[in-house]
């Protein structure tokens, strides 16, 4: 099956009435016919075997569905979803970090993952050290005897820093075959790249963004091995995060895949334009944009992605608070954070998402004060570049 068809077709089973959706198993609980088939029945389902369920903490029908497809599109054996992107990174933090560990973490992230690391996971004694995986001896300098988990992103965010995933994940793998290299795929989503291809060993995506594709979703999945996703589900969810998707957000995200291609390729192209005008502007210092030849790292985008993505983050001319005026005079382009969705978005990294940074924190993941994310959507581009014009204009 190819990818566009994967999107809408893999993983299916056909159910008793031919439902042409996947239908939504909204129950907490599956009943059991004896003691004796509850015993059965959990057993089987502690050793993985598929299409059981006793309690949606341990699985779902409607769940399983989107668990089957994402596993395809990851090109990996197995995944579980989860509430949010945030419960997929504490969960696999959780099941996989002891007391004493060493996580080596990207500088550029999400807000709200680098809050997890440098606090929670700090609070229970993981060792947790910030570096700048552009730099690949900086990553071998600084992996330890007890690193076990290596995490980055790419792109990243806000900033569409490209990190170079196979580089990377041989790095940490000749210091340590053990280490797991985890990405957060968020930004590229499965459809435009592939890190387990590329030697990472497990991939979580916040699905509240292109894959549930309409802002109306909050969720978020692990993939990986079927032991890794095993020790997850029953390790990390069912035990210590309880991070379990409701079914009907599965539903949700289920749809938003079927339309992945057509979308991502809109996101792409006026994703393309939008950075071209920019850089032409004169009100712009720098276009952050993985498709632009002026990208650091353009040819890294170029050899693991399969497009460039719908995310540009560009750095404005002037003060902090011009480009706050800026922001606040976009009309279309709505101020708001989270991203990925069909319409566009626009917001200040250094004052919103990212104000949790101390001034050297936004300095080592590269977050100017004058830099703006948009999250470019699949209006017509001509109106979106008609409301940059007159936000600069005004402003
Ligand atoms: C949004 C986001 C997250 C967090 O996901 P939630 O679904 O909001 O919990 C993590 N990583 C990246 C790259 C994100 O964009």
């Amino acid at each position: 099956m190819k990818r566009d068809t994967q999107l809408i077709h893999a993983g299916a089973e056909r159910n008793e009435y031919g439902s042409v959706t996947e239908p939504v198993y909204r129950s907490s609980t599956f009943g059991f016919r004896s003691v004796e088939e509850s015993a059965t029945r959990a057993a089987g389902i502690l050793s993985g075997q598929q299409g059981l369920y006793a309690y949606t903490r341990l699985g779902n029908p409607t769940n399983a569905a989107l668990e089957r497809r994402m596993a395809v599109l990851e090109h990996t054996e197995d995944c579980v979803v989860t509430a949010s992107g945030i419960g997929a990174i504490s969960t696999v933090m959780w099941t996989f970090l002891e007391r004493g560990d060493h996580l080596l973490a990207d500088t550029a992230l999400d807000g709200d993952t680098h809050k997890l690391f440098d606090e929670a996971l700090a609070k229970f004694g993981v060792e947790v050290d910030f570096v700048d995986f552009n730099d690949p001896g900086l990553v071998e300098r600084s992996l330890k005897p007890n690193t076990a988990i290596v995490y980055f992103e790419s792109p990243c965010n806000p900033t569409l820093k490209v990190n170079d995933i196979a580089a990377i994940s041989a790095i940490a793998h000749a210091h340590d075959a053990n280490v797991r290299v985890v990405i957060d795929n968020t930004f590229a989503t499965p459809y435009l790249q592939n890190p387990l291809a590329l030697g990472a060993n497990l991939v979580v995506h916040s699905m509240t963004k292109y894959l549930g594709g309409h802002s109306d979703v909050i969720g978020g999945c692990i993939c990986g091995t079927k032991a890794d996703i095993m020790r997850i589900r029953f390790d990390g969810i069912e035990h210590t995060t309880g991070a379990v998707m409701a079914p009907d957000n599965a539903y949700l995200v289920l749809r938003g895949i079927a339309t992945l291609s057509v979308r991502m390729a809109r996101h792409c192209e006026n994703a393309g334009k939008i950075a071209r005008y920019l850089e032409r502007s004169p009100r712009v210092t720098s276009v952050h944009y993985p498709g632009l030849e002026s990208h650091p790292a353009h040819a890294v985008a170029d050899k693991q992605m399969r497009a460039p993505g719908g995310m540009v983050a560009v750095e404005l001319a002037g003060t902090f608070d011009e480009t706050k005026t800026f922001v606040n005079g976009l009309k279309l382009i709505q101020l708001a954070v989270s991203l990925g969705g069909v319409e566009s978005l626009v917001e200040h990294p250094a004052s919103m998402t990212h104000s949790m940074f101390s001034p050297a924190e936004l300095k080592a993941a590269g977050i100017a004060p004058t830099l703006i994310r948009i999250s470019v959507g699949i209006e017509d581009v001509d109106d979106l570049i008609g409301d940059l014009e007159q936000a600069f204009a005004t402003s």
